[in-house]
This record gives C-alpha cells, sequence and structure tokens, in this order.
C-alpha cells in the first residue's frame, strides 16, 4: 500500500468500507480502502465512471461519511464524527473547486468569493479585503463587481479556485477543476492550482479525466475495483 511519508500523514485512509443501498441491493464501492497523503502533496486521482472518486472526495470533504474504518484529516477523525460537527468542520478546513464551478448566477464575483467568510466572526471591511486579495491572486483583480455570466470558463473558475481559498483552508479538493475548459484555459487552472501549492503550501486532491491535469500533481492513483494502483510518483 501506499505510504508517502515519514511521520503523521495529513490524511489517512484506513481500511474504509462504503457501500449504497439501492432498491433493497447492497452496492460495495469501497471494502478495504486504504490511503496517506502527506501534508502539502498534489494528488491526482483517476479512474473509470463509477469507481468511487466522488464518494471518496464526499468523505474527504466531510460530505458523506466511511461506514467502517478509519478517516482522518489533520487532527479531526472524521470517522467519528456526526454530520453537524461535519458541517461544521468543513467551513474551516477546505475548499472545494468543482467541475461547473457552481457559482451563484445573480452575485458578482466578489460577492461569490465572500459567501465562505460570511459564516465566520469577519467583518465586512476585513471581508473585503480578504475577498480583494484572493481575487488578485487569481489574476481577477478589478473584476470583483462582474457576474459570472460575463465571464470565461476559465475566469469562472478562478473565481472558484478564489471562493475555495478565501478562507485559508489548508487542504483544497477539486472534482475535474479543467473538465469544462479548453486547453488554454484549463493549463491556467492548473498553474493556478499549482502555484498554491508550491508556494502556500496547500494540500490537493484532485479528481480528474485529463492526463495533462494529472501530470501537475506529484502523484497520480488509478482508482479500480475499489482500490488504488499509484502510477507515478511511487516513494522515491
Ligand atoms: P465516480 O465519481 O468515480 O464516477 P461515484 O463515487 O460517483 O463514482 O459512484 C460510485 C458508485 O456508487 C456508482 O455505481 C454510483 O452509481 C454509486 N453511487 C454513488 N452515490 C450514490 C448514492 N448516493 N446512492 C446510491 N448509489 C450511489
Ligand atoms: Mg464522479
Amino acid at each position: 500500500m501506499t505510504s508517502h511519508s515519514s511521520g503523521d500523514p495529513f490524511i489517512a485512509i484506513t481500511q474504509v468500507q462504503k457501500a449504497y443501498e439501492i432498491g433493497g441491493e447492497k452496492i460495495v464501492i469501497f471494502s478495504d480502502l486504504n490511503l496517506e497523503i502527506a501534508s502539502g502533496e498534489f494528488v491526482a486521482i483517476m479512474g473509470p465512471s463509477g469507481s468511487g472518486k466522488s464518494t471518496l472526495l464526499n468523505m474527504l470533504s466531510g460530505i458523506d461519511k466511511p461506514d467502517a474504518g478509519g478517516l482522518r484529516i489533520g487532527g479531526s477523525r472524521l470517522d467519528q464524527m456526526g454530520e453537524s460537527a461535519r458541517a461544521g468542520w468543513r467551513a474551516h478546513h477546505m475548499g472545494i473547486v468543482f467541475q461547473f464551478y457552481n457559482l451563484l448566477p445573480m452575485l458578482n464575483a466578489a460577492e461569490n468569493v465572500e459567501l465562505p467568510l460570511l459564516l465566520k466572526p469577519i467583518n465586512a471591511k476585513e471581508r473585503r479585503l480578504r475577498v480583494s486579495k484572493v481575487l488578485g491572486l487569481v489574476g481577477l483583480e478589478g473584476r470583483e463587481q462582474q457576474y459570472p455570466k460575463l465571464m470565461s470558463g476559465g475566469q469562472q473558475q478562478r473565481v472558484g479556485i478564489a471562493r475555495a481559498i478565501v478562507s485559508n483552508p489548508p487542504l483544497l479538493l477539486c472534482d475535474e477543476p479543467t473538465g469544462d475548459l479548453d486547453r488554454k484555459s484549463a493549463d491556467e487552472v492548473l498553474s493556478m492550482l499549482q502555484f498554491l501549492n508550491k508556494e502556500l503550501g496547500k494540500t490537493i486532491v484532485m479528481v480528474t479525466h485529463d492526463p495533462q491535469a494529472a501530470h501537475c500533481a506529484q502523484r497520480t492513483l488509478h482508482l479500480d475495483k475499489g482500490n488504488f494502483v499509484e502510477e507515478r510518483g511511487a516513494a522515491e
């Protein structure tokens, strides 16, 4: 099994089981899933449709939980938390980047990015400062007032990335972040993710079908039949 670093890994998935029940029939997605990810790693996850990639991301983001087994991120035992504890945890510990950006069309770029901060005890002036700073970081300075529908896909995804990092979480989860983009915009988004990983030390877990996207990561794992096969970046 994959172990990547000495010391405590940032993410530890141990003997995780997950099944869904559909019409009384149990469908096992994972029967013994194990994975360790070090702090500051950029990991790509590939695998055929239905192999459990979204299920995995949902468990990492606390939206869903394992049926059995261990799931720890940083100092938090997600496997032992109830739904509301996980929801609270989620607001502080990670950002999520979606394939179709998930921006709210009636809010401008700055308002979209500000959303996660509204859950926190931060005043309006400080919120505006943080929003401007992250929009600058993703190359969208001066576009605060622009609405998503007037932006290109690449720009919208950069707003999505700004929203994901505005609370300064250590972990970024990306679900096909370039899946809806042309090559040039995809490459810009990938450079941005690499920058966030290298310069700001974000740990990134990215599900992707795009081999070029996977190539930007330090490690690529292939999910198949409920387990990981490491393709690249194995213990150097
Ligand atoms: P991937 O993202 O790799 O395509 P998913 O994690 O979405 O795979 O799904 C894995 C399997 O679990 C699929 O067969 C899917 O139909 C099933 N599945 C996913 N979510 C649910 C759910 N909420 N209820 C029932 N079955 C589900
Ligand atoms: Mg999926």
